[in-house]
């Protein structure tokens, strides 16, 4: 009954969803404390106070056709102003409302991005490692995904990615603090990004978007701050989720902003506005947007996930593995210490431990280990982490 894109779609399904389809299997069996669950990003800090208390004042103050109505494709004006504020004040940049659109977290706007863009067999440039979704979200749009390399620091590998240009390369996408390595690009690799893409575009006479994904931009660990494209790339945009800053994945809500020069901006609007409408998604959920307006800057607490980074890496010192010191975001990307890393995914599993293979994300020989979970599984896992390696 169901057409081959799908059929296909089911059979390539992601590594990291089949690790947590298992991982509630062997919950069911075992319990839910003895499954030691490093497969999904699916935030457990607390959300913070303000969030709810915002959620009650929405609910009690504001007129219930605004709250539950159709609204503009686009979002509601008040938050759309209110975000682009916010932008204008973390990034030194000076955008208006109208070069926001509310969406349906990063996978909605990134979608809503590559379908209002892409032609048929349009490229997209992504760099290892990368977040897998983003190869089904471009073959969705009719793109073709062009892997860039990246450097033993999981940094793009400039000169690798400017070999990657053609005359049919339409965007490039960059996601920093990055999901799986945890790495944090430079202020100066953010530049280095615009001026190759627009040495590139010059050369092939095209136009080339790129689109930050930065879902992540408030979890950073070290004294780096999240450096943005907006400010030294004319066709960009960047797209915005309150999933991991408010650890509210299940409501949906984020934002694409565009630079304040980005070409024929009023029609690129306009078409990602059409686009969240016939697409389906019609609007980011109205709550949470009249939520966000009033907090917008809050979020969870950051050293919740830090504390998590620290007890494990601490695991992994007292066991012998080998990993990269994420920087942000909240995943730990661990040496396999067998040639094969789905080896040591399958090993790990007999001791209840459910990890990704680093090959979901484009690299070999690593596991991915997603530490948004509650540090009391961190610190129970540390037995099993110990008989892991007595007997690999
Ligand atoms: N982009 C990256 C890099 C992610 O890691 C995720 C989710 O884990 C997303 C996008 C999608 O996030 P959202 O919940 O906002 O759709």
């Amino acid at each position: 009954m169901i057409n081959k894109y799908t059929r296909k779609k089911i059979n390539d399904s992601s590594m990291i969803r089949k690790m947590f389809t298992a991982g509630r299997a062997l919950k069911k069996k075992y319990g839910e404390e003895n499954v030691y669950d490093y497969s999904l990003g699916n935030p457990t800090a607390r959300v913070p106070k303000e969030l709810n208390d915002s959620i009650v004042n929405t609910l009690e103050n504001t007129d219930s056709m605004s709250v539950h109505g159709y609204m503009p494709n686009n979002g509601i004006e008040e938050v759309r102003s209110k975000v682009a504020e916010y932008e204008n004040s973390i990034k030194g940049i000076n955008i208006d409302k109208d070069a926001i659109i509310m969406v349906t977290g990063a996978a909605g706007g990134l979608n809503v991005a590559l379908f209002t863009l892409l032609e048929e067999g349009d490229e997209v440039i992504i760099t290892k490692p990368y977040f897998p979704e983003y190869t089904n979200y471009i073959s969705n749009a009719g793109g073709k995904v062009i892997i860039a390399e990246c450097d033993e620091n999981f940094m793009p590998n400039l000169a690798h990615f400017e070999s990657c240009f053609t005359k049919r390369t339409k965007c490039v996408i960059i996601n920093s603090p990055n999901n799986p390595s945890g790495v944090v690009y430079s202020e100066e690799i953010i530049k280095k990004i615009g001026s190759i893409s627009q040495k590139k575009g010059l050369e092939y006479g095209t136009d080339v978007v790129i689109i930050s994904d930065e879902p992540y931009r408030e979890l950073i660990y070290t004294n780096k701050k999240s450096s943005s494209i907006l400010k030294h790339y004319d066709n960009a945009m960047t797209v915005y989720s309150f999933s991991k800053s408010l650890s509210i994945p299940g409501e949906r809500v984020g934002y694409i902003a565009l630079a304040e020069n980005f070409k024929d901006k009023e029609e690129v609007v306009e078409g990602l506005t059409v686009t969240n409408r016939i697409y389906g998604y019609l609007n980011a959920p109205s709550l949470f947007q009249h939520v966000i307006k009033d907090i917008i800057g809050v979020s969870v607490d950051v050293d919740y996930y830090k504390k998590n980074r620290d007890d494990l890496i601490k695991i992994m010192d007292e066991v012998g593995l080998d990993y990269f010191k994420p920087e942000g975001a909240f995943y730990l990307f661990v040496k396999s210490p067998t040639d094969d890393e789905n080896i040591f995914v399958e090993e790990a599993k007999k001791y209840k431990l459910l990890l990704v293979p680093s090959s979901a994300f484009g690299v070999k020989g690593y596991v991915r280990l997603s530490y948004c979970i509650k540090n009391e599984v961190i610190q129970k896992s540390k037995e099993a982490f110990k008989k892991l390696m007595k007997n690999l």
